[in-house]
Formats: structure tokens, C-alpha cells, sequence
């Protein structure tokens, strides 16, 4: 199968074309935060210096982010298809998976970009909420996730609240500097044929259905 990269701005819904995409193909999927689970757990000199760093509240170092990706992508499960979630997310990160990609003769791969404008993506992460007693998701902006009466769980009639920890103001900034991060990535990928972009402002389940499209036909 044909290996893909998600580039994906906050609330793009990633998340559930990931999910599909594993159920249906089997593709495994790999974000760095379970590469530093994993490294994490290991066992080795390079776990010590992860805990080290994040429990210092600081960040991992690139080149042992970048080490555990090169091993992932040595397992086996990898061969029949990989997601790759989170990574690259700056021209550098770009430079060094293209290295990866040549070391390991990887050459079937797409980049999907998640094209959704700013205010679809706000209105889905202000507008998350949940009950409080089954724990629910809702959203009060997002068609398919609206609860039926304004405000009330559908299941147990409790208020819902609301869960972002965003105001529009931070949306934005994060909505943004992600945008110019990836920026020269799109330019990348599209400069080598390898880039696809879905319209991400539609319903997920319309949004799967292109993606399924671009992987079929390869
Ligand atoms: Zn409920």
C-alpha cells in the first residue's frame, strides 16, 4: 500500500481518517507521541535521556525523535503500509524523513494535505464539548456531532460542557504557525509529485471517501 504522510492543521480531523484507514487497510499508524511512549520504555541509555527531558518539562531532542522513526519504520508491520502523523512538521524534519525514505528505499508515499480554512477549524475546536456523565463528545458547530437540543447530552438528558483549551486568540496563533511551518513541506512534496490535498472543511466521512479514492489509485 502506499505509504502516507498526514500534514494537517489543529482540528482537521485527522484523527478519524487515521482510525478508518487503520480498520480498513490495516495501516499502521505513527505519530511521534507514540514513538516516545515507546522510546520511553526501552530500556536503554536513550530512554534515560527521554524521561530525562520530558520530565523536566523539556523537549526531546531531535535526533533521538528522529532515530526512533528510522527504527519504526524498520519493523515489520511496517512493510504493508504506514501513516506517518505529526512528522515531518518543519522543513528540517522534511530534510531528514527524505533521508530516511532513501536509506530505506521508501519510494510509494503521498503526502495528504488537510486543507481547511481557518474559521471551520475554529468553529470545530471552540465548539467541542461533552457530558459530563457518559462522557460524550459533542460539538455545537459540527453537523455531525451537534447534540439533538442545544446544550444537552442526547443520551442523558445532563448539561454539556465545554472542553477547548482554546480561546480565538490562541486558535489562531496555533492554526497559523502551523500553516507557515509546513508551508515549505507543500512545496516540497508538490515539487516531487508527491503531494495531495483533500478539502477538509467537509463532513469526515466525504473526506475519507476522496482519501480512499487517492489510495486505491495509487
Ligand atoms: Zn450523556
Amino acid at each position: 500500500m502506499t505509504n502516507l504522510i498526514f500534514l494537517a492543521p489543529p482540528a482537521a480531523g485527522k484523527g478519524t481518517q487515521s482510525k478508518r484507514l487503520v480498520e480498513k487497510y490495516g495501516y499502521v499508524h505513527i505519530s511521534t507521541g507514540d514513538l516516545l511512549r515507546a522510546g520511553r520504555n526501552d530500556g536503554t541509555e536513550r530512554a534515560k535521556r527521554i524521561i530525562d527531558a520530558q520530565d523536566s518539562g523539556g523537549l526531546v531532542p531531535d535526533d533521538i525523535v528522529d532515530e526512533l522513526l528510522k527504527e519504526r519504520l524498520q519493523q515489520d508491520d511496517c512493510q504493508k503500509g504506514f501513516i506517518l502523523d505529526g512528522y515531518p512538521r518543519n522543513a528540517k524534519q522534511f530534510e531528514t524523513l527524505k533521508g530516511i525514505f532513501n536509506e530505506l528505499n521508501i519510494t510509494d508515499y503521498l503526502a495528504i494535505y488537510f486543507d481547511i480554512s481557518m474559521q471551520e477549524a475554529m468553529e470545530r475546536t471552540l465548539g467541542r464539548q461533552n457530558c459530563p456523565k457518559c462522557k460524550r463528545d459533542y460539538n455545537k458547530f459540527y453537523g455531525p456531532m451537534m447534540p439533538k437540543e442545544d446544550g444537552i447530552c442526547d443520551d442523558c438528558n445532563e448539561a454539556l460542557v465545554t472542553r477547548s483549551d482554546d480561546n480565538e486568540e490562541t486558535f489562531k496563533v496555533r492554526f497559523q504557525t502551523y500553516l507557515n511551518n509546513i508551508e515549505p513541506l507543500l512545496k516540497g512534496y508538490e515539487a516531487e509529485n508527491h503531494l495531495v490535498k483533500v478539502d477538509a472543511n467537509r463532513e469526515s466521512i466525504l473526506v475519507f471517501e476522496d482519501i480512499d479514492k487517492i489510495i486505491n489509485e495509487g
